[in-house]
């Protein structure tokens, strides 16, 4: 019997889109002697993805769609469909053609081979804008200096799971999984591949800034209670200092000395205020996780799906 491999794909508001990736799928596969299944998550999407996807699952028995009841979100999209394939291994890849499918044949020989997890990460690549590229360097430089998982830059959430990997997620119930760092945590046999991102297919990229500042905070704050850290020993340094400070403001006392203050303080004040609300939003940061880990609501709801029995 030949293996299955199911091939989970996020989308939100990709609707130009889901064609080509579809039929570029089925064309790899076409020349490989395994079974495949497609999962499309529709992510909330406000546009016509969902109705593509449905529109192909009519005619093809092998192409299969979940959707979200609202946008929860890249990688609990990508969570979802990981819960809901049957396959022997799962791939995911973006919707919008910038993971090559022609990278899966490698993807499998890796697997074959033993990998449990064949990762990829994206080769520096000039088609991408300098913002993006230089975004992306800084974003994998914050996360490894804070948290204690280390992140090959580039690393995308274009990867093969072995199923028994698989499984292993779906015990995990995180309601902001970070899925790069979780990958990497959960050892198993590793693989890395690299590949040359494509331009997008059409539409355009659903990270803003805001977003990949919030996945970066996300990403450290989920691996490592590192920056709590750091705040201690700022706290000591800075006490530290002001100690060593003290006997310069006694001689300039004792000795009537006329020191001009105003500058000085406001500065100070505006200084040590900014640094205090910096470190309690990080204290926040986890209370805030905490709370929304224990209120345990399901980390997405879906609306509807023609999968079946799972
Ligand atoms: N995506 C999603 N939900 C979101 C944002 C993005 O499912 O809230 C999907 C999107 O449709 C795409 C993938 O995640 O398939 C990666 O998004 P995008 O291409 O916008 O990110 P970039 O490649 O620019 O980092
Ligand atoms: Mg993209």
């Amino acid at each position: 019997m030949k293996k299955l491999v199911s091939i989970v794909i996020p989308a939100y508001n990709e609707a130009d889109n889901i064609f080509v990736i579809i039929e570029s799928i089925k064309n790899v596969f076409s020349n490989l002697n395994y079974d495949h299944e497609i999962i499309l998550v529709d992510d909330g999407s406000a546009d016509q993805t969902l109705e593509k996807i449905k529109e192909y699952a009519e005619t093809s028995a092998n192409v299969f769609f979940l959707e979200f009841s609202k946008n929860f979100g890249h990688q609990l999209a990508v969570k979802a469909g990981m819960d809901h394939a049957f396959g022997d291994c799962v791939i995911s890849m973006d919707c919008d053609m910038q993971h090559p499918p022609d990278l899966i044949p490698e993807m499998l020989k890796k697997w074959e081979e033993g990998n449990e997890v064949v990762y990829t990460i994206r080769e520096d690549d000039k088609s991408l804008s300098k913002s993006k590229r230089s975004s992306s360097s800084l974003f994998y430089k914050v996360l490894n200096n804070l948290s204690d998982i280390e992140l090959e830059p580039g690393s995308a959430d274009f990867r093969l799971l072995d199923q028994k990997v698989v499984n292993v997620f779906r015990n995990f119930h995180e309601n902001e999984p970070f899925l790069r760092g979780l990958v990497k945590w959960l050892g198993f046999k590793q693989y890395a591949l690299k590949y040359n991102p494509a331009a997008r297919f059409a539409g355009k990229s659903k990270y803003t800034v805001k977003k990949m500042i919030r996945l970066a905070l996300h990403g450290v704050t989920s691996f490592s209670i590192k920056p709590l850290y750091t705040a201690v020993y700022l706290g000591f340094i800075l006490s530290l200092a002001s100690v060593l400070y003290i006997p310069y403001v006694l001689y300039s006392f004792i000795n009537n000395v006329e020191v001009s203050g105003w500058a000085s303080v406001i500065m100070t004040i505006v200084f040590f205020g900014g640094l205090q609300l910096i470190i309690l939003g990080i204290i926040g940061i986890y209370v805030g996780k905490m709370f929304m880990q224990t209120k345990n609501r399901p980390n997405y709801i879906i609306r509807s799906t023609n999968i079946q029995n799972k």
